[in-house]
């Protein structure tokens, strides 16, 4: 057992008891985040708190609801010849009355729920239903979704997964799942099984944000995984030197003899791209190529993009 301790002033008679428990509720949180397990209440703290809870107790609502979720694509283009070999699938949540929230301020929150099976569903379920009237209009795209550490420990996901793809028509070797190095690093055979699985089933499956977490290469090696992902941060601190430069280089040839493909997040700039694709980087993904569209926007960038190759330009809808 690992006990958190939080803890308050207060003067007796000021504040009610319930505020006093809820206030003390939230310096357990913080505290089981701390080193130490101890905690003083903070206001500021407490206001994250609050929205942490907010969200958490909007989220079910959104996923019953047509309104709210929706997904965006941004193009994975091959560094050589400027073609798309696939989207990245992101998650967008527009609550009626908070308005837009990131998902890198929601996801990590519905990560931590009982929610996060729930959210991989619905975006593996909405990714499927467009690729399959993508399809349907002869228009053949790869998706690459992403997946919580979380996932992986599901005895059932691949039994739901194979029912919607079959359901969907959707080949499987459309589709790619993304995995941060940490989520990849847990090891359980339950994990293990669920990615051989996938991988024999013929989805590829990559590294997200490498570089970022802690990893092990040679236990990474040791999972089928087919792309590595470099985070943006290292892409985006090329332009600082040479150092850093040399540092992704690195991590390109490093990840292509270890038989990876490579593709750089985050590529924001033309220099970028011109240096990525001198160094052998097989894909870049940006804002510099697109933002994330939305799915009539992916259209109509496809069609565009036969006629600039590698130009930026504002997504239709955002
Ligand atoms: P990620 O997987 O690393 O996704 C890439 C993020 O980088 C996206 O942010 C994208 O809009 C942003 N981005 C793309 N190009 C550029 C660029 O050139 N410059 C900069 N500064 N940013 C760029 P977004 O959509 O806000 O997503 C944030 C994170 O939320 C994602 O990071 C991912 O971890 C998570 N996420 C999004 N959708 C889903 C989902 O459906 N499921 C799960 N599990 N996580 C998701
Ligand atoms: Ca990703
Ligand atoms: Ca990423």
């Amino acid at each position: 057992m690992t006990p958190s301790i939080g803890s308050m002033v207060f003067e007796a008679g000021e504040c009610t008891a319930e505020e006093i428990l809820r206030s003390l509720q939230s310096a357990v949180q913080d505290a089981r985040a701390h080193p130490s397990k101890i905690a003083f209440f903070s206001p500021s703290f407490d206001v994250q708190h609050q929205r942490n809870f907010m969200i958490q107790r909007e989220f079910p609502y959104a996923l019953t609801d047509d309104n709210q979720l929706s997904l965006v694509f941004q193009p994975r283009v091959d560094a050589e010849s400027g073609i798309c070999k696939s989207m990245e699938v992101l998650l967008r949540w527009s609550h009626p009355d908070l308005g837009p929230i990131s998902p890198a301020e929601f996801i990590p929150v519905i990560e931590a729920s009982a929610y996060a099976r729930e959210l991989t569903m619905w975006v593996v379920k909405a990714a499927l239903t467009q690729l399959a009237a993508w399809n349907a209009t002869g228009l053949r795209l790869n998706l690459s979704i992403n997946l919580s550490a979380i996932n992986l420990q599901e005895d059932d996901f691949w039994d739901r997964l194979g029912a919607d793809l079959a359901r969907s028509g959707v080949d499987s070797d459309q589709i790619e799942f993304e995995l941060t190095e940490t989520a990849m690093m847990i090891e359980t055979e339950r994990s293990q099984d669920l990615l051989s699985t996938l991988s024999a089933a013929g989805i590829r499956l990559s590294i997200d944000d490498f570089g970022t977490g802690y990893s092990s290469l040679s236990y990474l090696q040791k999972l089928p995984v087919n792309t590595v992902k470099i985070d943006r941060s290292f892409i985006n601190d090329m332009s600082n030197g040479n150092r850093e430069r040399v540092l992704v280089q690195s991590m390109i040839t490093l990840c292509h003899s270890l038989g990876y493909e490579v593709v750089a997040e985050g590529v924001e700039t033309q220099e970028a791209a011109e240096l990525l694709t001198a160094m052998g980087c097989d894909e870049l993904q940006g804002y510099w190529l697109s933002k994330p569209l939305c799915a009539k926007g992916v259209v109509e960038w496809l069609s565009e993009q036969n006629l600039y190759r590698f130009r930026y330009r504002e997504p239709v809808c955002a």
